[in-house]
């Protein structure tokens, strides 16, 4: 639980933000809610959503302790666990690409079983990190998803063409 939570407001919160411990079967049961194409349109604003929600924040916490990259990479792998979003690992592939790596996803474990990758929303946030470590406007894919059978959910970072990416 975030380190300086207001318990007696009602209130979690971490840094001036809050959050809400919610059942992640609660959050991406409103997909299984919907029709098929209104499930997917769901998934892809949440990603939107993640995006520009963390990437506001990402903004500001650069402005006051300006980090490198891979520091803002290691640090996000690090929160990314604090607050519940599975384990993260970034492992850097080629030049112009990076692989992250999630065990135990949610998101994955909050849809059940699914034939198309559900992790839209840390595809959102990775879109900030990489917009934010390397600002870059990157492309972020699900390559491979648990809610798919996947041992974890694999997430490939690639860069526009001709820029490199340093990890
Ligand atoms: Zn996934």
């Amino acid at each position: 639980v975030p380190s300086d939570s207001k318990q007696f407001a009602g209130e979690i919160a971490e840094d001036g933000i809050r959050y809400v411990l919610m059942r992640p079967d609660v959050l991406m049961g409103v997909a299984h809610e919907l029709d098929a194409s209104s499930a997917q349109a769901f998934l892809r604003a949440l990603e939107r959503s993640a995006f520009r929600h963390v990437q506001m924040s990402f903004t500001r916490y650069q402005a006051r302790e300006p980090l490198s990259g891979t520091d803002f990479i290691a640090n996000t792998c690090e929160a990314a666990a604090r607050l519940g979003w599975g384990v993260w690992s970034a492992i850097h592939e080629r030049d112009s690409s990076l692989i992250v790596e999630v065990r135990n996803s949610p998101f994955a474990a909050g849809f059940g079983v699914s034939d198309k990758p559900v992790c839209s929303a840390i595809v959102g946030i990775l879109r900030a990190v990489a917009l934010t470590a390397y600002g870059l406007d990157c492309q972020v894919t699900e390559l491979a998803c648990a809610a798919q059978g996947a041992p974890a959910c694999r997430f490939e970072i690639r860069s526009p063409v001709g820029a490199e990416i340093v990890y």
